[in-house]
């Protein structure tokens, strides 16, 4: 019997994940990706002296689940080398704080130490903090999805924590989380994640790729999926697909990539970011609520800088996170990552830009200056002599979906009113990990799920 084809639109990790359950279902599976290169958000490239330029800083959390399962049915799981949970927080000037898991202390028992041995706020800021920490521990899953209404400022106002505990400690863990400023998140994405950190035994540990994620990540899963049958056609942006009636029932017969050629397959799943689903879907279901509910979701701007340098700045290797403003989270990845060693020994720093909204339509030179001034305020010793001998900024117009409170009710189901087609992407319901690694993976096996079951 011939196998079913199945045409997986974008090969970003949610396209990736789904192709590769899908050809270990036997179906015939041709992925079709609109850049020249695959892993969407997890790209990377090389420069002209054949230096990483990454589209994003990655780390894994110990939380995560389904992407380390994939990675070890690929057997790539060694690639991530894990730190010592603890996430360090600069000021500018250097001082700073830490957040570290006691491993004598049974979770969530591990963290609460950091808060009162930290010198960086008052007895009664951590009082309140316990107060408000407390319910997401002691509470059900029904508490933190009633919090989903309200963003996660609003939520901490509710328990009086100061504003220097909301600047320094919960603005640089949401700015790094979705980009967004705690004004702007959901109370309920930042309560699971806490839940994930404070109650999962293995929730804070922290892990880096051994090196670019092409040769360690989304490279060997794509290997993997050509060697079952797959097949990948970079450079083809779909732009519009073609109905057909069956029975009475309207399904996907082909899409379309720009330049006119026509895919055909059995069954489609699309893979890509919010924003394309609107621009492709909208047109051709435009009375469905489905499809409407789709324009609700929207991309955070964020860029991500890296800076190379003539010496180290540093010698911690872990992810930093940092209460300057647009700098939330950085490491240096000549220390963090084995395969981004820097040839003369100098650091290589990667740090996360956000938020980016006020400052995305400057010249890249301009935020790159910028960027570099808040890096080099955590390490004004480091610093002393240091010369920037090159940096890069990639800009991302519409990145991970921006979870705003009240949206959690409309994430759709893999599963679409067009019974040939599925989406996949951590927008997408039915798992807690939202838009990120493990979120883009989830959701790609569960649309590949879906699809199998139909
Ligand atoms: C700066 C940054 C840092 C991040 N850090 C972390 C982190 O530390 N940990 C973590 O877990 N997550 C992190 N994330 C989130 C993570 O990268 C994403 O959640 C995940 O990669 C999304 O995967 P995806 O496949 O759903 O989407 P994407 O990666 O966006 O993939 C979609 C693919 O579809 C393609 N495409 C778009 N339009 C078309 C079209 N018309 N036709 C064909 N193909 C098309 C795109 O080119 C892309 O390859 C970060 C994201 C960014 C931006």
């Amino acid at each position: 019997m011939s196998k079913k084809k199945v045409v997986v639109v974008g090969a970003g990790l949610a396209g990736l994940s789904a192709a590769k359950k899908l050809v270990d279902a036997g179906f015939e599976v041709q992925l079709l990706e609109s850049r020249p290169l695959f892993g969407g958000k997890v790209s990377a490239w090389k420069d002209k002296d054949g230096d990483w330029v990454e589209s994003g800083l990655h780390v894994f959390f110990g939380s995560y689940q389904k992407i380390f399962e994939l990675m070890k049915e690929v057997g790539i799981y060694g690639n991530i080398s894990w730190q010592t949970p603890s996430i360090p927080y600069l000021n500018p000037g250097g001082s700073g704080f830490q957040i570290v898991s006691n491993e004598h202390l049974p979770n969530p028992l591990n963290l609460i130490p950091n808060f009162f041995f930290n010198h960086q706020f008052a007895l009664s800021d951590l009082l309140k903090y316990c107060r408000a920490i407390i319910p997401v521990l002691m509470r059900d899953q029904k508490y933190i999805d009633a919090q989903d209404e309200k963003s996660f400022l609003k939520w901490v106002n509710q328990f009086g924590v100061s504003e220097n505990m909301i600047q320094k400690m919960f603005l640089p863990m949401t700015l790094s989380l979705k980009f967004l400023p705690i004004s702007q998140i959901s109370a309920q994405v930042v309560l699971n994640v806490f839940k994930l950190f404070i109650t999962n035994p293995k929730g804070f540990k922290i892990g880096f790729l051994n090196g670019s994620p092409q040769e360690k990540l989304t490279g060997p899963i794509l290997k993997y999926i050509e060697q079952n049958g797959g097949s990948i056609a970079l450079s083809k942006k779909i732009n519009s697909l073609n109905l057909e009636e069956v029975n009475g029932i309207q399904k996907v017969k082909s899409v379309q990539g720009s330049n006119g050629e026509v895919f055909e397959a059995d069954h489609f799943v699309f893979a890509l970011p919010t924003h394309k689903f609107q621009e492709l879907l909208s047109p051709v279901f435009p009375d469905s609520e489905y499809f409407q509910n789709l324009r609700k979701f929207k991309g955070v701007p964020v860029c991500n800088a890296q800076f190379w340098l003539d010496k180290p700045i540093t010698q911690d290797k872990r992810l930093h996170f940092g209460t300057a403003g647009i700098t939330p989270v950085f490491a240096d990845m000549n220390l963090a990552c084995l395969d981004y060693k820097t040839k003369n020994g100098g650091s290589m720093i990667e740090t996360v830009v956000a938020p980016a909204e006020n400052i995305f339509n400057l010249g890249h030179e301009e935020i790159l200056a910028k960027t570099w001034g808040q890096i080099a305020s955590y390490f004004p010793e480091g610093v002393k002599g240091a010369k920037v001998l090159k940096s890069s900024l990639v800009k991302i117009p519409q990145s991970v979906y921006a979870p705003h409170p009240g949206l959690e009710k409309y994430r759709p189901s893999q599963k679409t009113p067009i019974p040939n087609l599925f989406l996949a992407g951590g927008f997408t319901k039915g798992h807690e990990f939202f838009d990120s690694m493990e979120g883009a993976v989830q959701s790609g096996i569960l649309a590949a799920n879906a699809l199998i079951q139909s």
